[in-house]
């Protein structure tokens, strides 16, 4: 990524939400250095407080764009660095462990938490953290949108496309199904009961 200086974007969205605190989580964690993981002119990297699978990680961006509904053209310089940070963590990750996980790199296209910031999360969905159709949907569905996509969208189209908020709904709302088979359980517990059996093989 080009060195060059970061604008003082102020952006109004990440002042609006001022109001509503749970959503300034992450700007809050990040205050305290305890909590990053690593850390770069552009980005931080911090251990997702409510981790959805066994590895779940959050690249952020250092500057203030609020949300990935907000990136344009001018950010994909940005956009590529924060995937090249998440691709060396996966890389980090499956060069120290044993069993080899498989990760998934993206953005929620709806995100509830202010600062624009990419997961990095391995597919396993392993996780006391994960208790609702939402949060599995939230992963296993287009509303994950990978990095890859977006990266892909503005190359070729200059903007990206999002999915409506109707188009959201229907996403987080559908049938649950495991995301290795074709398991269809009837409730999230037999799935999370289901995905153990993915972990053995
Ligand atoms: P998103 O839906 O893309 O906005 O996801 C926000 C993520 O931030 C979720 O995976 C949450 O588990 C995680 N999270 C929420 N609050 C905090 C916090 N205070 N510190 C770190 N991660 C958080
Ligand atoms: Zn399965």
């Amino acid at each position: 990524m080009s060195k060059r200086k970061l604008p003082n974007e102020k952006n109004s969205d990440e002042k609006k939400a001022k109001t509503t605190h749970w959503s300034l989580g992450l700007l809050e964690t990040i205050k305290d250095p305890k909590n990053l993981i690593q850390e770069d002119s552009y980005t931080y990297v911090i251990a997702d407080k409510f981790p959805k699978a066994k590895y779940h990680y959050l690249v952020i961006s250092k500057q203030e764009i609020s949300s990935i509904s907000k990136v344009t053209i001018n950010n994909l310089d940005l956009l590529r660095h924060m995937e090249k940070v998440a691709k060396k963590i996966v890389q980090d990750v499956q060069s120290k462990e044993e069993e080899k996980y498989n990760f998934k790199i993206g953005y929620h296209a709806q995100p509830s938490m202010a600062r624009l910031h990419l997961h990095v999360i391995s597919d396993d969905m392993n996780s006391a953290c994960l208790k609702t159709k939402k949060h599995w949907n939230s992963f296993t569905t287009n509303f994950f949108i990978p990095s890859e996509n977006i990266i892909e969208s503005l190359e070729k189209n200059k903007t990206i496309q999002l999915p409506s908020d109707q188009q959201c709904k229907n996403l987080l709302m559908k049938d649950l199904i495991c995301n290795k088979c074709i398991y269809v359980p009837k409730h999230l517990g037999d799935l999370k009961k289901h995905i153990l059996e993915h972990l053995k093989k």
